[in-house]
């Protein structure tokens, strides 16, 4: 009987066990696609009048140019 306990507690102890593991990767590869995604906003470029740097989605494009702003577009044409 004790024998039979002592399986069942160390059988529950190794799921938890990998569970854990099992989590906490999944966690680390969130952690990982969220830099990922991070990255690809800190793309920064330049405005052609002012020269401040800003992300890629925040800058106004025009004819393969790149301003910070639309009062900035308006200026340089
Ligand atoms: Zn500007």
């Amino acid at each position: 009987m004790t024998k039979l306990l002592l399986a069942i507690v160390v059988t529950v102890g190794l799921v938890l066990f990998f569970k854990f593991l099992g989590g906490k990767r999944g966690a680390d590869r969130a952690d990982g696609e969220r830099r990922a995604r991070g990255n690809q906003v800190e793309d920064m470029v330049r405005c052609k009048v002012c020269g401040v740097n800003l992300p890629r989605s925040e800058a106004i494009m025009s004819q393969g140019r790149i301003y910070c702003c639309d009062e900035h577009r308006r200026a340089d044409d």
